[in-house]
């Protein structure tokens, strides 16, 4: 397998950035953008839009409103109104919105439009209730000014836009999807850079600048997914594939190299599709139901397809392509996998095809029996999908589309970031949305008396603003850089502001928990979503109350990514580690004192190191170090004076 030199395929990276709002309304009415997981109320809708409105003919978009999937809406009192449920027209838009729109194109030295017009884009998956998102163009050019080794370096922007974020999906099922109608409305600042070139770590700069600028600002919301990524990128100017979700910076690197692999891996197999000869009319050539040829195979997946009732099994014959779909030129770059992502769009589990076959349980006689029926020959490849028929249908003619593009190797479509750093696909690219007028909102005139108070709003550089924080809480600088750019900044500052004068915890303390033991428990794959900014607090405070030692902040943290337990409590009792009372402490200290009675017996006093350290061990973490140390040192004492 070949290893992938990044710096000579012409990589190009384009990021599109989406950044909540801190505002305390949402974008077209006035309730709050907090989000919540106790809705109150829930409505279904079947969402039908007509094909002009689908603009060119998109298989992938007709396969969706085929399956006529009903819509369910789920909505709580406070964070969701009539407006949201498309019963209501938009209010005004939010000034506070516009205005951070506004002042951070001052900050990117963006030309500012002078009237904003909103307007409608078509979403057809549900994720908005009236069917359209709304958006408006603020400003376009400008540049973010990105500080590297070489100096700095300018990289241009696009354009920024306020738009709505769409509702939160809570689940996808076969039947219904549902969604949570918080989220719909709250305020975004769409900022999208010129394409650049470079490598993954100095695009990961780039991002992280522009973030780091949009934080300085005060008025952007923190916490997971409260920035989100969308990455384009492209290889050898081919065409450009859209990543997106990525939602954490060190991700970020992971995926654009992944997906510049997977992008140079599907143009060596496209060299290889070029040099077998293969023509575009000999790719799907020849279909064939073999539903009874695979009716009596020992195959634990073919079973269960077929215990699907009105299942069938279809064979394609791709003539030339032998050795090709399970060609893998850089690991896990195969176009066997490419297909398996694409049915899984259509609801399916993935495929069979002849470079893997004999295999899960198909034998060699059934592959004769398929090779046959399609009159393949062995330089001929198939491929075999099973489930409903008209499902099947709708994947044959997606995997000839996409086996026909392997010829030209990479296709241009959406895929979506894994948290491992990859990319799968999720759906063709759409054509360019089409944009309709908002006819329910004037036209808002930008008057240079708007911008006027606007320039003193203008963040500070990310500079001043760690100087500030660092001073301020006494951190180094590191931490305040590790404070400042994570998810909890607001969090950190209100632990800290909520501390009795003569707490024991320390701004530092409350930082690296935050920053450095959460990260490295993202590392180890634990879902961070999992512990809320709630628990995080609760946790602080027992540790202020005394109830849990230092040591035990990154236990509970821990327990509650690893979802083993469902509140702080639960992860304190589960642990064993709330404090000892001093009754049980004593008692603890005894035993350790009787068992080393002989090592206090020769060193007297100076045997305190040793208990303390076997104290501790025992304790594990069950009452605080200076504790332990006193109320041994005061035992020792009295046991050497009376001896
Ligand atoms: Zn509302």
């Amino acid at each position: 397998m070949a290893t992938l030199d990044l710096a000579s395929i012409g990589l190009k990276v384009g990021f599109e950035i989406h950044q909540q709002l801190a505002t305390k309304t949402k974008l077209f009415c006035e309730c709050s953008c907090s989000e919540t997981d106790k809705y109150g109320y829930a409505f279904t809708r079947k969402l039908r839009p007509t094909q002009s409105e689908l603009g060119i003919y998109d298989p992938a978009a007709v396969f969706e409103f085929k399956k006529m999937r009903t819509t369910k809406y789920y909505s709580a009192p406070g964070s969701s109104c009539l407006v949201e449920a498309d019963e209501e027209p938009p209010h005004e838009v939010s000034k506070e919105a516009l205005e951070s729109a506004l002042v951070f194109s001052l900050a990117l030295r963006s030309r500012i439009v002078d009237e904003v017009h909103v307007m409608r884009k078509i979403v057809i998956d549900g994720s908005n209730t009236s069917g359209f998102q709304r958006t408006m163009l603020v400003a376009n050019g400008g540049f973010v000014e990105i500080a590297d080794k070489q100096g700095i370096k300018r990289v241009g922007v696009q354009t920024i836009c306020l738009e709505e974020d769409a509702a939160k999906l809570i689940s996808d099922g076969e039947t219904a999807r549902e969604y949570g109608l918080d989220r719909l409305g709250v305020p975004l600042v769409e900022i999208a850079l010129e394409p650049i070139s470079g490598t993954p770590e100095e695009m990961v700069q780039v991002a992280l600048t522009l973030g780091r600028l949009l934080r300085a600002s005060k008025r952007v919301a923190r916490g997971l997914g409260s920035i989100r990524q969308d990455v384009n990128v492209s290889i050898q100017n081919g065409p450009v594939v859209e990543i997106k979700g990525v939602q954490q910076l060190d991700q970020l690197a992971k995926v654009i190299e992944h997906e510049a692999k997977r992008q140079h891996g599907l143009i060596m197999i496209a060299d290889r599709i070029k040099a077998a000869g293969v023509s575009l009319e000999q790719i799907g050539d020849r279909l064939e139901d073999i539903t009874n040829v695979f009716s009596q195979s020992d195959s634990s997946m073919v079973k269960k397809i077929l215990s699907d009732k009105g299942a069938i099994f279809k064979a394609i014959r791709i003539r030339g392509f032998a050795g090709i779909i399970g060609f893998e030129p850089y690991l896990g770059i195969r176009l066997g996998k490419e297909l398996g992502e694409l049915v899984r769009f259509y609801g399916l589990g993935g495929v069979f095809h002849s470079d893997e076959l004999p295999g899960y349980g198909i034998d060699e006689k059934q592959v004769k029996d398929v090779r046959d029926r399609l009159q393949a020959s062995s330089r001929d490849a198939f491929v075999i999908v099973g489930g409903r028929q008209e499902i099947v249908e709708y994947a044959i003619q997606a995997i000839i589309q996409r086996l026909k593009a392997a010829m030209a190797g990479v296709p241009a479509e959406t895929r979506a970031a894994t948290s491992d750093g990859r990319t799968v696909f999720s759906r063709p690219r759409p054509g360019a949305a089409r944009m309709y007028p908002e006819t329910d909102i004037p036209t808002i005139p930008v008057s240079e008396s708007m911008l006027e108070p606007l320039y003193g709003l203008v963040p500070k550089s990310w500079e001043q603003e760690i100087n500030l924080l660092a001073a301020k809480y006494g951190l180094n600088r590191k931490l305040a850089e590790q404070v400042f750019d994570s998810d909890y900044l607001a969090l950190f500052e209100e632990i800290c502001s909520s501390q009795k004068a003569d707490s024991k915890i320390q701004p530092t303390f409350v930082a690296s928990k935050l920053t450095e033991d959460i990260v490295s428990l993202r590392r180890q794959k634990l879902d961070v979503s999992s512990l809320t900014e709630d628990m995080i607090r609760e946790i602080f405070e027992r540790l202020a109350r005394g109830v849990i030692t230092k040591e035990s902040v990154p236990l509970v943290f821990e327990k509650l990514m690893k979802k083993e337990v469902g509140s702080v409590n639960d992860a304190i009792s589960a642990l064993g580690i709330s404090v000892l009372t001093d009754a049980e402490l004593d008692k603890a200290l005894d035993k350790v004192i009787r068992d080393n009675m002989p090592a206090i017996k020769q060193k007297g006093m100076g045997s305190i190191g040793m208990l303390m350290g076997r104290s501790m061990a025992a304790l594990k973490g069950r009452a605080d170090g200076n504790r332990v140390n006193a109320m041994l040192k005061e035992k020792l004492e009295k046991l050497l004076a009376s001896s």
